[in-house]
């Protein structure tokens, strides 16, 4: 569905509800914390239900449960355990996400497509959980409460509205999207919250490279993961920058566009394939990312016969523990299976060193200070 349709549903709607309300009109700030919880929550149920109507859920019973299971881990990192969050994939080729209030966050088919590894659908579903915590979607609707829609948005504050009121409401603010600093917000909550549930660092960087080169190439629907969103450019340096605080190692040495080297002491590794959209850029972030969490996961004591691979096809990947390591593809040569065994051999040796002490293992700041905290406690 495009805006356009969108907006077309919500002006129909609008046209059924404005005759028998009188349109009040207040200043914003009466409003601010008028929403309250309760109302949130439905609010979030009405506009999801409205969208799975519109857009249908996919069948698929183990992909919905990879996408609930990978958004729960960052639900419970998020800082908002009064609200029960839920995940589903919406039965469309966009590549767009949509957060409700409340919790109530929807993929479309064609992101997962676009982003197919469990890194990237993080880094997506780490985002939208920051606009629900940081309840940008309540804010804006209480900002906006003296607007056109301030008789119906009483009534959302009041405890009178119906469930079609609640849909266009909310239909109305994903529609009108996110302030900048909101989606500032959100990126920034992204990496938090993907960081705390222990996903890749780079989860929210991937996928903000890969939503800009979507936009390089083609048109985008202009609303949900594309509103408003910061420039792609200034948005990749601030995540970045954020990232750095982390101290993240190994150290993805970018040669050129079609070559990168992950290097952590004397330990490297070269790729340079890129799989369909995902550059080699892009899957050197994955592998080193996924080595930062598995150091930082472990203390630094790694269990060398820990990682495994999964064949899948024409693709193998590698995990530790649940961790998703990498990715290895039949077009990196050799078969993805044999690839991805030769690789696994390789992350071996890499532990040997680390827990040898030749790999040093630098953690951020805020390990350190809980690792204090710790030995004080003892
Ligand atoms: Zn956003």
């Amino acid at each position: 569905m495009t805006k356009f349709n969108m907006l077309s549903i919500a002006k129909k709607l609008l046209l059924k509800i404005i005759p028998c309300v009188a349109v009040v009109f207040f200043s914003a700030t009466v409003f601010a914390g008028m929403i309250s919880l309760e109302k949130e929550i439905e609010l979030g149920r009405k506009t999801g239900e409205q969208l799975e109507a519109q857009y249908g859920v996919v069948a698929d019973k183990a992909l919905q449960k990879r996408v609930d299971r990978i958004g729960q881990r960052l639900a419970r990192v998020c800082g908002r355990d009064e609200i029960k969050f839920s995940f589903k994939v919406l039965n469309s080729k966009e590549i767009n996400a949509l957060a409700c209030p409340g919790g109530f966050v929807y993929v479309f088919k064609g992101l997962i497509d676009y982003m197919p590894s469990d890194t990237e659908l993080a880094g997506v579903l780490g985002h939208e959980v920051g606009h629900v915590a940081k309840k940008h979607t309540v804010h804006s609707i209480e900002k906006n409460m003296w607007s056109s829609l301030g008789a119906i948005l009483v009534g959302v504050a009041s405890g009178s509205m119906e469930g079609m009121q609640a849909a266009m409401v909310g239909m109305t603010a994903l529609q009108s999207g996110f302030s900048r600093t909101d989606e500032r917000g959100a990126d920034k909550e992204g990496v938090n919250n993907t960081v705390a549930a222990g996903f890749n660092p780079y989860a929210m960087l991937i996928t903000a490279h890969k939503l800009e080169d979507l936009q390089a190439e083609q048109q985008t629907p202009n609303y949900g993961l594309f509103n408003s969103h910061p420039e792609p450019e200034e948005r990749i340096k601030r995540v970045l920058s954020q990232i750095a605080k982390l101290k993240v190692t190994p150290n993805v040495i970018e040669n050129n566009e079609r070559s990168v080297t992950v290097q952590d002491g004397k330990w490297t590794h070269d790729i340079n394939i890129g799989i369909g959209n995902t550059k080699p850029l892009y899957r050197g972030y994955m592998l080193a990312g996924s080595m930062w969490v598995i150091k930082r996961q472990t203390g630094g004591v790694i269990n060398p016969s820990g990682f495994y691979v999964v064949e899948n096809g024409s693709r193998a990947t590698i995990y530790y523990g649940d961790t998703e390591v990498y990715t290895c593809y039949n077009a990196d040569g050799r078969g993805a299976g044999i690839y991805a065994r030769e690789l696994t051999t390789k992350l071996r040796n890499w532990a040997n060193l680390v827990n040898s002490g030749a790999i040093s293992t630098p953690l951020p700041d805020e390990d350190k200070k809980s690792k204090k905290k710790d030995k004080k406690k003892k």
